[in-house]
């Protein structure tokens, strides 16, 4: 074996992210040893118990298009199995539940008037259409938004969708953020009659991650879990020493960040100063998110989205609208996701305070549902999950490669023209593969 091919590594993390530059970088012959603090693999991904019930902690979909997920999970040999289901999309807007899940629907649509519609429909396949994206990070989100749907729409519509997702950051957000998100909604609807089809491995993520993490044991990846990285420097020796939370260290000639940016920033302390203040610039969004299990179903769509402010939550996933509901023990399970930046004081209110509202937010939505119907309620809580995509976003991103000889960030922040999904974490994480495997000195260069 070659020096390099016996090259040891260590990647911090073990979310999607972690695991596929673990599963590569072993491929290459790499010696590689996968960190991660939670006693589980798959992060943001991974799955939990709701009651009796084991389902993914936040809800997931894939989409026809996400080809690179697709490919990984046949590797898995798991892409075979995925279940492709026709779904619906729900509107609750002044207090009313409108299908928007086709044309004609869409022009029934009460709250809009026939213009405003005919505005609204052009902008998405407008943005659709847009592939020279750089020029829409100059430009504030609400107003790109303006120009295109004019005020009314964007007052009824698209500003109470961006405060339900980006809060009072929309203002600090580019238009890079709604093409992003229009060209995954449209990929999922562009095959057929522009149906929506969305897919799910039976099993949900639980099946795929314990595939995944036994695959990685097969190309003799040693997965740690349970192991917190507390500090990540340059070692005496030579190489990279990585010190664990709860005592002990480690020494790779090659490490790999795959955390959030200010967490990568806290553990590597000898970074530069201006290494530090990119990452730390970058704004966050985080994720208070609900998942409920009822004896009923709700209303059969699989998003719901919400322009009503007084609702607690940012939308309504009924992911039973997608997955069989056996897999559920015949009941429905219903995702309720707020959207927070990090700091947010809502993170920090209690499990039953968050239940009695949520639930009676939910009540009031779908009168037909009672306390008694509530089987289980569990709350997750994360910090840091979506990079926003503030103006002139990717010239300020920090490279992946540090001045630290063998250290390397490389985290969701990467993902510049896409929204924030498996898709696009597996293939940041085959696109990163070359540039971490380049030649110690050749510089880094921003994606
Ligand atoms: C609510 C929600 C809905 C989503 N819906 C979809 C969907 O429908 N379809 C889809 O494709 N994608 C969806 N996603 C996105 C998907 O989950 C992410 O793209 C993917 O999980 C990101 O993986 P990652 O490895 O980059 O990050 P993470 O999963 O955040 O991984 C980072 C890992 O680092 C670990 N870590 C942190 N600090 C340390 C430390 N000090 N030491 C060691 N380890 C540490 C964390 O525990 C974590 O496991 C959704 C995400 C959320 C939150």
């Amino acid at each position: 074996m070659s020096p390099a091919a016996s090259e040891s590594w260590g990647i911090v993390g073990g979310g999607v992210l972690g695991m596929t530059l673990a599963l590569r970088l072993a491929q290459q012959g790499k010696k590689v040893t996968l960190l991660e603090s939670a006693p589980h693999v798959g992060g943001l991904a991974s799955a939990w118990s709701l009651g009796d019930v084991v389902w993914d902690r936040h809800y997931h979909v894939t989409l026809l298009s996400d080809t690179v997920l697709r490919a990984l999970l046949r590797e898995l040999d798991l892409e075979r199995e995925i279940q492709w289901v026709q779904t619906r999309t729900g509107f609750y807007t002044d207090g009313k539940l409108y299908s928007m899940s086709n044309a004609i629907e869409f022009l029934r649509f009460p709250p809009l008037g026939l213009l405003s519609k005919a505005r609204l429909a052009g902008t998405i396949l407008y943005a659709s259409r847009i592939r020279d994206w750089k020029y829409l990070e100059q430009i504030p989100v609400a107003e790109w938004l303006e120009r295109c749907s004019g005020k009314k729409t964007v007052a009824k519509i698209w500003l109470p969708l961006l405060r339900a997702k980006l809060g009072e950051n929309y203002k600090i957000t580019s238009a890079a953020f709604i093409w992003t998100t229009i060209a995954r909604m449209y990929a999922a609807r562009r095959t057929g009659l522009k149906k929506e089809m969305f897919g799910y491995v039976p099993g949900g993520y639980a099946r795929i991650l314990e595939r995944f993490y036994r695959m990685l044991v097969q190309e003799n990846v040693d997965v740690r879990v349970g192991q917190p990285t507390a500090r990540i420097e340059a070692a005496d020796e030579g190489g990279i020493r990585v010190t664990l939370a709860q005592g002990g260290e480690a020494r790779f000639d090659q490490v790999v960040v795959t955390t959030a940016a200010p967490i990568a920033a806290q553990l590597c302390p000898s970074l530069s100063a201006e290494e530090k203040a990119r990452l730390t610039g970058i704004q966050y969004q985080g994720i208070l998110c609900v998942s409920v299990l009822l004896k009923k179903p709700l209303a059969g769509y699989y998003v719901t989205n919400i322009t009503d402010s007084w609702v607690p939550f940012t939308a309504v996933i009924e992911m039973s609208a997608l997955v069989d509901r056996r897999h559920f023990g015949g009941n429905s399970l219903v995702y309720l996701p707020k959207y927070l930046t990090p700091d947010d004081a809502t993170f920090s209110i209690s499990d039953e305070e968050i239940q009695r509202k949520f639930l009676d937010a939910l009540f009031r939505m779908y009168p037909h549902l009672s306390a008694e119907d509530v089987l289980a309620f569990r709350i997750s809580r994360v910090r840091y999950v979506l990079a926003l995509p503030t103006l002139g976003y990717s010239d300020r991103l920090p490279s992946m490669t540090t001045s630290i000889p063998g250290l390397h960030i490389v985290n969701s922040a990467h993902i510049v023209n896409g929204t924030l999904n498996v898709n696009e974490t597996v293939q940041l994480a085959e696109r990163a593969l070359p540039q971490l495997l380049a030649p110690a000195g050749q510089p880094g260069v921003v994606v």
